[in-house]
């Protein structure tokens, strides 16, 4: 019977290797897309049945968000969709496994491309969100922000336009849509970790979106070594010491534990 893609198991070799590798790290650092989430329940963007198939990407971009009312309103009805999801999801195994790391001193940040919390929640301290984050609010006009609880119980109430009640500006999650800049800091910070880490761990990101994408060969040019944990292929495969593919959850506890002696 054909395997299905989430029960790949790696070579065990592979594994070892892998582990090696980490527990060697004195300057580590990961990448991690929406591929590290699935199995906490949040669906990623590129898998079918991922948020994509069900949304047109171009309709979410920052520009039409600014320019439409009623881009607004198909966004945040997404959002009364999305935000329920979020809250009630937990970290994985997978999530727990970074956290480990970074408190063993293999890894010193974890740079994800998620908007989910979910490696705050799972202990990591230093995590740098190169796309924001969907738990805050904030006015594009006066930049003031909100929990998105609060929020979200306007949009329950039937707000499904929210203006700042300070200055009536149009309010966005504090996540980073199609078409807007990236936070300056973060993917400055995100790129000199990168250029000057020893060993480069990318979790469940298909690396096609830039600039996140951007860092594995930033990391591998400055002489890090690279392992990737997906399911799937993807560009960078052939950059990469070790390919690991099947499900992070049960492949980033193994190379995440120090290898036993002898
Ligand atoms: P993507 O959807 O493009 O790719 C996800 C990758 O993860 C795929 O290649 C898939 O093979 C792999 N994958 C899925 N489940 C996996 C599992 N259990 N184990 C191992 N691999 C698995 O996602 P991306 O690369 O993060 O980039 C797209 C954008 O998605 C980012 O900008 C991010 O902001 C956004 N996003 C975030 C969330 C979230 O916060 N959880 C959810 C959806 C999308």
């Amino acid at each position: 019977m054909a395997e299905r893609a989430d029960e790949l198991a790696p070579d065990p070799a592979a594994i070892a290797r892998a582990a090696a590798i980490l527990d060697a790290a004195r300057r580590g650092l990961a990448l991690t897309g929406a591929g590290i989430s699935t199995e906490s329940g949040i669906p990623d963007f590129r898998s079918p049945g991922g948020i994509w198939s069900r949304y047109d990407p171009e309709e979410f971009s920052y520009q039409n968000f600014i320019a439409r009312a009623e881009a607004r309103r198909k966004y945040w009805q997404w959002g009364l969709e999305l935000y329920p999801a979020l809250v009630a999801a937990r970290p994985n195994p997978a999530h727990f496994a970074l956290a480990d790391l970074e408190r063993r001193g293999r890894i010193q940040a974890v740079v994800t491309q998620n908007i989910d919390d979910l490696h705050r929640r799972a202990g990591s301290r230093d995590v740098i969100e190169l796309h924001g984050t969907a738990l805050r609010v904030g006015c594009l006009r006066c930049r003031a922000e909100w929990p998105r609880e609060d929020i979200h119980a306007r949009l329950l109430a039937g707000d499904l336009d929210p203006r700042c009640d300070r200055c009536g500006g149009i309010l966005k999650p504090r996540t980073i849509s199609f078409g807007e800049p990236m936070p300056a800091a973060e993917t400055r910070r995100a790129f000199a970790l990168a250029e000057s880490c020893d060993v480069f761990l990318v979790v469940g990101s298909s690396l096609v979106v830039h600039p996140a994408a951007s860092l594995v060969p930033a990391a591998a040019a400055s002489g890090a070594h690279v392992i990737i944990v997906n399911r799937d292929p993807t560009p960078y495969d052939d950059l990469a010491d070790e390919v690991l593919r099947g499900s992070a959850g049960a492949i980033l506890p193994r190379i995440a534990e120090p290898p036993r002696a002898g």
